[in-house]
């Protein structure tokens, strides 16, 4: 059993890891008005988060609304700049980078943002949104750029005879296409993926899911899928995250995190999800989480789950957890786990 600080490391050869993130803080710092004065405080929407991502792994990062997944997204790509902490691409550390050699490595590293329809200028046709980046980075002659928007349409399923028409001409589903082509445009390695589907019917969230699958695999793309639904977030990761609160509290193998999640937060959020099987969707008892998530503002002492955890013991109101491999991958930040972890280790031989 091995110790680490807020991790979802991957059990894969150092080599193979694309991206590396150590001990990420993303701090807010308020000032608060009182009689005498003022108080300066911090928002921890990020707090010592560590994880990586092998070269064509699926990372799903989940979580509640506001629980840190999509402010880590945007720091990973320096959008904003961390507190503290590293961010490692390919074995390069980005703070060491000039701002003209981050702007070439961000070329490898690419975003799809959840609102398909504010994500794209409406006053720029299909064809010169997907073309921007290639002019960006100079990227080829007119002709060329014609031709590989034309590609980049078929790859995501539209028609290349759609270039001259405007965003408003588009379902959500297809605006999702535009997105993903615009981000394919200048081939990178690296995709965050930031509730890509969240804004989508339900009926069309699969098709861009499926279509972001065939994309990796046949491009060898490498993501961090944020989302808060668990259901999809199974369908296309290889390991799965889970945060709570600005940190992540269980990491594993995307059918353990379903089939055995050890963490009580993990366990409420894996109770919601409907089961397809109706016979065992009936059966299905949902762990309700009584109380608000507290303030990042204002973080519990102990563990910060403490406050709605079901199981809470006293410990937890005092101690935090460490984050503790049980089994190679299998991460978890709980008091309990950690107790009964000697037997889950003994049972599997390890
Ligand atoms: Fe619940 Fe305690 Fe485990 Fe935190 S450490 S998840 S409060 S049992």
């Amino acid at each position: 059993m091995t110790t680490a600080t807020h991790d979802a490391r991957s059990p894969v050869d150092p080599d193979d890891i694309l991206i590396r993130v150590d001990v990420l803080n993303k701090y807010y710092p308020v000032r608060s008005m009182k009689l005498f004065g003022s108080e300066e405080s911090a928002i921890k929407a990020v707090n010592g988060v560590s994880f990586q991502i092998a070269r064509g792994e699926t990372l799903g990062l989940v979580g509640e609304s506001g629980c840190g997944k999509s402010t880590t997204g945007r720091v990973v790509l320096r959008l904003e700049e961390p507190t503290s902490g590293e961010v490692w691409f390919d074995g390069i550390d980005l703070a060491t980078l000039d701002a003209e050699s981050l702007r070439m490595i961000r070329k490898r590293m690419q975003v799809v943002f959840q609102d398909s329809a504010d994500s794209l200028n409406p006053r720029m046709s299909t064809g010169r949104t997907i073309a921007e980046p290639l002019r960006i980075y100079e990227m080829g002659t007119d002709a060329e750029i014609k031709q590989k928007v034309a590609d980049l349409m078929e790859l995501v399923g539209l028609n290349p005879a759609w270039a001259k028409r405007f965003p408003h001409e588009f379902s959500g589903g297809q605006r999702q296409r535009i997105n993903i082509a615009r981000a394919l445009a200048i081939d990178p390695d690296f995709i965050i993926l930031d509730e890509p589907i969240s804004a989508l019917d339900v009926s069309i969230q699969a098709q861009v899911v499926n279509l972001l699958a065939d994309l990796q695999a046949r491009l060898g793309l490498t993501y961090l899928f944020i989302a808060h639904d668990l259901a999809m977030v199974r369908h296309i990761s290889d390991r799965i995250a889970v945060m709570y609160l600005g940190r992540i509290v269980e990491t594993a193998d995307a059918n353990a995190i379903f089939e055995e999640p050890l963490h009580p937060y993990t366990q409420a959020l894996i109770s919601a999800v409907p089961l397809a099987d109706p016979k065992i969707e009936r059966t299905r008892i949902p762990i309700v989480l009584e109380g608000e998530v507290p303030s990042p503002g204002n973080l519990p002492a102990g563990c910060v789950f403490h406050p709605r955890c079901p199981q809470a013991v006293d410990r937890c109101r005092t101690e935090v957890p460490e984050f503790r491999e049980f089994t190679p991958g299998r991460f978890v930040a709980c008091h309990l786990v950690d107790e009964a972890g000697s037997h889950v280790v003994e049972r599997r031989g390890l």
